[in-house]
């Protein structure tokens, strides 16, 4: 079976039916880049910057965040690198920040939160990425948005912070594509109002799983709600990629569920433009999508959206897929 998928490692993601989708890749660091490449990712979805900031006494400064932003972009030469913007806090904590415990840290003051108040922080951040998107195709994502609001400040940051550095004479990208993760239920209810503003979405089903269900994603004793198949999470799903293909822009999903056996051939039949998973996960997609035809599970997006249950939809899936 190895041997089957390595012959499709340069390969394009083509489906039974000639379409393509895109597989990228989740990193942590830019050590992880080879072993996108060596399993052909054809892009990273998802760079988690966390680790700059995690095991360390003190803020990563902008140098050593440019370094390892440009490191990636480089390696990946003209294929498109998505940057997430600091999501700290929830299970993610720093302790040189000192901030004081919460009863419901996934509730509380986290990512895009704590970075658009701690601006001293953010601000250090974006400037490494507008120095580094010279280096490569680069799009930044913001995590954790919930108001349209957050995102207007965020952008607004970037776009002050970019025009610093051209006054300072430094080197930007010309264009930028900016977009968000979609993990906060309220943002898929409405994207369509964010579909006009952003660039792209990148759908983060391991939050907006635990937020929709009410189900702690590290609970053991209420692991049983977390349902990726449940029809409520793929009616959020298809919320979010009609909406943006309905305003000319591009949907991804960086959440585990992107690289699952039984997830792939439902988010292709809702139009998913790009799958992002761990870099081990893309050889074994490319070779399931390619016996998928986009054009027949299109045409179960209706009644797979209205069943009941989780069950039902598994059910279904693996009977039209000849999965067993
Ligand atoms: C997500 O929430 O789906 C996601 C990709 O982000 P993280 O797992 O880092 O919270
Ligand atoms: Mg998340």
């Amino acid at each position: 079976k190895k041997k089957e998928w390595a012959k499709l490692k340069d390969d394009p993601t083509k489906t039974a039916d000639g379409e393509h989708v895109e597989l990228a890749a989740n990193i942590g660091t830019p050590e992880d880049v080879a072993g996108v490449l060596n399993n052909g990712g054809e892009g990273v979805g998802l760079y988690r910057t966390e680790f700059l900031y995690m095991g360390k006494n003190q803020l990563p400064t902008e140098e050593e965040q440019f370094d390892a932003y440009s490191s990636v972009l480089k390696q990946m030469g003209d294929k498109p690198v998505v940057v997430r913007t600091l999501d700290i806090g929830g299970d993610k904590e720093l302790d040189y920040l000192d901030l004081p415990k919460e009863m419901n840290p996934f509730l509380g003051y986290r990512a895009i939160r704590l970075c658009l108040e701690r601006d001293d922080i953010f601000r250090v951040q974006l400037r490494a990425l507008l120095r580094a998107s010279v280096h490569g195709n680069l799009k930044i994502m913001f995590p954790m948005i919930a108001t349209l609001d957050e995102f207007r400040q965020a952008k607004a940051m970037l776009e002050e912070e970019k025009q610093k550095l051209i006054e300072e004479g430094q080197d930007v990208a010309e264009s930028l594509e900016v977009g968000m993760m979609v993990e906060i239920p309220a943002t898929a209810v409405i994207a369509r109002q964010f579909a006009k503003e952003v660039d792209f979405f990148s759908i983060g089903t391991n939050d907006l799983i635990q937020y929709t269900m009410a189900a702690d994603r590290m609970n053991e004793r209420v692991s049983y709600l977390y349902q990726p198949y449940n029809p409520a999470i793929l009616g959020l799903i298809n919320n979010v990629i009609e909406a943006a293909h309905a305003e000319g822009k591009w949907a991804g999903m960086c959440g585990e569920m992107a690289g699952d056996e039984i997830a792939i051939p439902i988010l292709l039949g809702l139009g998913l433009d790009e799958f992002s998973m761990s870099a081990t996960s893309i050889l074994p997609a490319r070779t399931q999508l390619k016996e998928l035809s986009k054009q027949e599970l299109a045409g179960f997006k209706d009644e797979i959206l209205s069943m009941g249950t989780s069950e039902e939809v598994v059910a279904f899936v693996k009977e039209k897929t000849n999965q067993t």
